[in-house]
């Protein structure tokens, strides 16, 4: 055994005094509180005093701390982590070859596998338990199993189980290695020891080897319940280090950072003044070690360090709060508990959040059904609800369901269209250029309208014309309308039924396919309906509306100025026209006589087409909302029925199937819940223990 700590240091283990000097009692006895665990504190005089080469590392404070970390631990092979939920963790990092390995030998007091490059190619989480056996009791657990092994050969199973997880070579990985090591006098601490950065790759490893690792090392020390433990060589310039870099870049102020500087022995010149000048930012402090050296046993490592600082004309000047192995250990197992006892209301506040989110997910899977009838309930149950999603946003404007999906905002996205589509009709009937043509168009018409008659009756087949040539003009924007809308309510209601019916994958082809029916068949009347709306308007003219002669009439006021300018060529030829704008009459003197007549026509037209343009966008609306109402009341039921279970479809049979995906999901949940649950119960059981006030 290379480890020499023989004494048996739990003999007075019942006992032990605060710094006010009262009795604390056994944890058998005594429930450990956050007061209690601020009372850890190191006493190097103490430490002193037990002679070198038997003294356990850390005193009998251990007993208060051991309920917390054996609930962190079990926390952690429960695979917590997995559902998102941090634990406190301290994490060892370091630049390559700083000695990280060395100081967690030292804290353990066994070998571990030490070399040139990397050597440890995934985390490697190590648990020290200390216990009274004198027989240590050693194990890796990875990949679901345990594997015992023994202090001789720690170095070499390691090795072998970081080429199961890794591959052999020199490829990194992130899965996890666990350590545990049961031996009489050492600290209860849980570390994450991590591949150490290395910029240049070395032969054999793969180029972006710096870039994997520092994912890695990002991956555990970014969480705000890491403690980072940086290990910093003696002999190099801190500032330089890349581990300091890289905790900077996660703790800023180094709140939560503590440094170990290690090879003392090696670099003692100016040690004191870089502990003390602190130029990286180590808000938890700096303990100076000297590691094992050689083949040096334990013991013997721990007394030629004790020495060192004693009396090193350097080093010795280093406050003994800050230097060697026992006053690491110390500190770290002070830290752990506490950033344990910090972080349990966080813990436990997010496993009830985990829990009742998986629960309510359970609860939403579709009950594995028995029978037809069974699923048939399901079935109305899913048609029934999308149904009234889609009543509640295409008809009554409610969209609590989709608050932040403007396209589900269905009532807004209509009337939008609606808007979009009387703009349209305007401009695309709009005459252009009409300044120099004005009534040219009319006059034309009229001129092939006559017939041998009295003159001064308008002929109404020249209105119609004028009429039939306006809706020509617009009979294509009401078609085009409404394939937008229909088009734009297929994708909601194809969304919607999906939406419902995501429990049931087997029926959702068939739910889609059943929707674009019945979209596709309510277009189609639609567009029955537009071609009956265009050629009515187009057939004749007609409306009891008072507006059309208001309107017709004030235009008219006009025609005597406009005869007057026509008539009298020294006037000049330009005149503004209420609703038409200027024009300029100029052509319009070589042909008097039929100016007038032209000038009523076209009045009539344009008093007239207000009232179409206006017909048109009011009877679309209501078309619209008259065909929208029928689809969420009547059709798509029938619809969606008659295609899932009418004599083609056979969605119930299908749905007694449970799909893979639910029965994957279902199973995914449950074994979260499980876990949660358990996790649960060590959190709990540890609260009974402890006796403090989390809230
Ligand atoms: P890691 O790569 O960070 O794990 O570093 P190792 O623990 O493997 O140490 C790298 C080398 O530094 C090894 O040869 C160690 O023996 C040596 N070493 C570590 N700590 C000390 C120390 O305190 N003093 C001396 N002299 N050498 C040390
Ligand atoms: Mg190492």
């Amino acid at each position: 055994m290379a480890g020499g700590i023989r004494r048996n240091v739990f003999k007075n283990k019942t006992t032990s005094f605060n710094p006010v000097g009262e009795e604390i009692s056994s944890p058998e006895n005594h429930k450990t509180t956050v007061q209690d665990l601020s009372l850890i504190s190191v006493s190097t005089d103490e430490r002193n005093a037990v002679p070198v080469g038997s003294a356990p590392i850390v005193s009998s404070y251990n007993d208060r701390i051991r309920p917390l970390l054996d609930a962190i631990d079990r926390l952690r092979h429960l695979n917590i982590m997995q559902e998102g939920i941090q634990l406190p963790t301290i994490v060892v990092v370091g630049d390559q070859s700083s000695g990280k390995s060395s100081v967690l030998e030292s804290l353990a007091g066994i070998s571990l596998p030490r070399g040139q490059g990397i050597c440890t190619r995934v985390p490697l989480i190590m648990r020290l338990e200390n216990q009274l056996n004198p027989q240590p009791e050693i194990y890796l657990e990875f990949d679901g199993r345990v594997v015992p092994t023994d202090e001789e050969n720690i170095s070499h199973a390691i090795t072998a189980a970081t080429d199961e997880i890794a591959g052999h070579g020199k490829g990194i990985s992130n899965t996890p290695l666990t350590l545990i090591v049961k031996k009489n006098g050492v600290p209860d601490l849980t570390m994450v020891d991590l591949p150490g950065i290395t910029r240049v790759p070395v032969h054999g490893q793969p180029e972006d080897i710096y870039e994997q690792i520092s994912k890695i090392i990002m991956e555990f020390i970014a969480p705000e319940e890491s403690v980072i433990l940086n290990v910093l060589s003696a002999s190099v310039d801190f500032t330089t280090c890349e581990s300091i870099r890289m905790s900077q870049k996660v703790d800023k102020n180094g709140e939560r950072t503590l440094a170990v500087v290690t090879k003392a022995d090696k670099a003692p010149e100016g040690l004191l003044e870089k502990v003390t000048a602190d130029d990286v930012n180590i808000g938890l402090g700096y303990v100076c070690v000297r590691n094992r050296i050689g083949d040096e046993a334990y013991d013997e490592a721990r007394a030629k360090e004790a020495e060192l600082f004693e009396t090193h004309p350097l080093l010795s000047n280093i406050s003994k709060g800050m230097v060697g192995i026992p006053v690491l250990a110390q500190k770290l197992v002070q830290i752990q508990a506490s950033i344990i006892v910090k972080c349990l209301p966080d813990i436990i506040r997010k496993i009830n959040d985990k829990l009742s989110t998986n629960m309510d997910e359970i609860n939403k899977l579709p009950k594995s059904l028995a029978s037809l009838a069974e699923a048939m309930t399901a079935f109305m149950h899913v048609l029934g609800c999308a149904k009234e999603s889609l009543r509640k946003i295409i008809i009554r404007g409610e969209f609590d369901e989709y608050p932040d999906v403007q396209e589900m905002h269905c009532t807004a996205r209509l009337a939008e269209m609606l808007n979009q589509y009387s703009e349209l009709l305007k401009s695309n009937s709009k005459e252009n250029d009409l300044k120099f043509s004005f009534l040219l168009d009319e006059i034309r018409v009229l001129q092939e309208a006559k017939a041998i008659g009295l003159p001064n009756f308008l002929p109404r087949s020249a209105f119609l014309t004028q009429l039939q040539k306006k809706v020509k003009m617009i009979s294509y924007t009401p078609f085009e309308f409404v394939d937008k809308v229909w088009n734009y309510i297929e994708n909601i209601v194809v969304r919607n039924l999906m939406h419902h019916s995501d429990n049931y994958p087997q029926l959702l082809s068939s739910i889609r396919r059943s929707a674009q029916n019945l979209v596709a068949k309510k277009k189609k009347l639609s567009i029955d309906w537009v071609n009956d709306v265009v050629e009515m308007e187009k057939l004749t003219d007609y409306t009891s509306n008072p507006e059309y002669v208001a309107t017709w009439s004030k235009l008219m006021s006009h025609q005597e100025k406009l005869m007057e300018i026509v008539r009298d060529h020294s006037k000049p030829s330009e005149m503004h026209i209420d609703g038409l704008g200027e024009v300029d009459v100029a052509h319009l003197r070589s042909n008097v006589d039929i100016v007038q007549e032209a000038f009523d026509l076209k009045m009539r037209m344009t008093a007239y087409w207000k009232i179409v343009l206006m017909r048109m966008v009011d009877c679309m609306a209501l078309h619209l909302l008259f065909s929208l109402q029928n689809l969420v009341n009547k059709d798509m039921e029938t619809e969606v029925i008659n295609e899932l279970i009418g004599p083609q479809g056979n969605a119930l049979q299908r749905m007694l199937y449970e799909s893979p995906a639910v029965a994957e999901k279902r199973s995914r949940l449950k074994n979260s819940i499980k876990l949660l649950n358990d996790s649960k119960d060590v959190v709990g059981n540890l609260m009974d223990r402890i006796s403090g006030d989390y809230d």
